[in-house]
């Protein structure tokens, strides 16, 4: 008989954690319960008219038919470096410390394959976005999590890596604004990563994608704004939230040019670049005014406001978000994550993802996001004041 014998490394993949409330959601839209999911972390807003303007224009071109460039087209590395420059007041040379993604989770997911060989470590934020993990799996390597925890502003403790850790580690992956815990990360946090990264030798991968969606006057940082980040480290940044562009595929990586070569190399054996028209659609985006994303922050500012007043009344005690579009909530004692999802979803039909579906430290809170429709953020809102804990 053939039998379908799957790699080890499909194997190692931990099994789908959210299964559980998967079927939980099925049997409340079964009992017809009204079900408002804020486990997504998808924009629901369009993308911006002008974008897709571009884009029509750009799909007739019989040029952009062709095969891009592995790296991506000159012009758009241009743009992302402008764009770097005007943003963070960071220069960035587009010829060779720019490189185009398929979408950055298309960065990060391949970029171990470019420097972990069989039992190298790589280190990773735990809770963290889940790629990190499996792109360290997958290329052979053995992810060591680096615990978030609340007392310390869900920022790594890097001298807690044991010796031996440290000197087979090859990567870190850094993400601020945070996904899940929604915290930042300011200077002084990066100027030690980079200094105990250079001193064991270990690449910095930071993860970017929420920098522009804040909600104060301090708006979050490139790591390429701290001194020395760029010999040791590059920094991947995606349209899909800053430009509601999530379907579209399309990020970029940044920074030191012999790990975004590297990067390439990789790439250029595996895909073959991201669509010209995409890319002169992402041009545009980039040049758009940096003040237009003010009308995105406000949007999620009225949402996380409804969610935050909503929560208030609860008795719950959580932290306002400072940066990107989730809400990470410290469940009351006497539950796990799992449980108290599980409860909000039966006693108001709020939907939220357990915090242990994004590594072990994850447990014991939910993240709730803000990627619904204002008035379904409402309505979640007005129901969380008739929850009893
Ligand atoms: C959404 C998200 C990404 C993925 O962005 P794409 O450019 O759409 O692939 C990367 N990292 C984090 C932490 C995210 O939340």
């Amino acid at each position: 008989m053939f039998r379908i014998e799957k790699s080890r490394r499909i194997k190692e993949v931990p099994p789908y954690l959210f299964a559980e409330i998967d079927k939980i959601k099925a049997e409340q839209i079964a009992r017809g319960v009204d079900v408002i999911d804020l486990t997504i972390g998808d924009p629901d807003l369009p993308t911006p008219s002008d974008i897709i303007s571009q884009m029509k224009k750009s799909i007739e071109d019989p040029k952009n038919h062709a095969y891009p460039s592995y790296i991506g087209m000159p012009e758009m590395r241009q743009a992302v470096a402008k764009w770097y420059q005007n943003r963070f007041k960071v220069k960035l040379d587009p010829e060779t410390e720019v490189i185009i993604l398929i979408g950055s989770k298309e960065g990060i997911a391949h970029l171990p394959l470019a420097f972990i060989d069989n039992g190298d470590y790589g280190l990773v934020p735990d809770p963290g976005y889940p790629v990190y993990k499996t792109s360290i799996l997958f290329a052979g390597g053995i992810p060591h999590f680096l615990p978030l925890l609340k007392e310390n502003h869900y920022l790594p403790d890097l001298d807690k890596v044991p010796q031996a850790i440290r000197n087979k580690s090859k990567l870190l992956f850094l993400n601020y604004p945070n996904n899940p815990t929604s915290a930042t990360a300011g200077k002084e946090f990066f100027e030690q990563a980079i200094a105990f990264c250079r001193n064991h030798n270990i690449i910095i991968c930071h993860d970017a994608a929420y920098t522009e969606i804040y909600f104060n006057e301090k708006k979050p940082l490139s790591f390429l704004e701290v001194e020395g980040a760029k010999e040791v480290g590059i920094e991947f940044h995606s349209l899909s939230k800053t430009f509601n562009m999530a379907g579209w595929r399309i990020g970029f990586a940044v920074g030191n040019s012999e790990i975004i070569a590297a990067l390439g190399q990789i790439k250029t054996n595996i895909d073959s670049g991201c669509f010209k028209a995409i890319q002169e659609a992402g041009i545009t985006a980039l040049q758009k005014d940096l003040s237009e994303t003010k009308k995105l922050r406000e949007i999620y500012q009225e949402r996380k406001d409804l969610i935050m007043s909503g929560l208030k009344k609860t008795g719950l005690e959580v932290e306002p978000p400072a940066a990107t579009f989730y809400v990470w909530l410290p469940v009351p004692d006497g539950y796990t994550s799992m449980e108290f999802a599980t409860h909000l979803l039966n006693q108001t039909g709020i939907l939220t993802t357990p915090g242990n579906g994004f590594g072990p430290s994850g447990e014991g809170f939910i993240r709730m996001s803000l990627t619904a429709s204002t008035e379904r953020i409402k309505e979640a809102a007005n129901r969380l004041a008739s929850l009893s804990l």
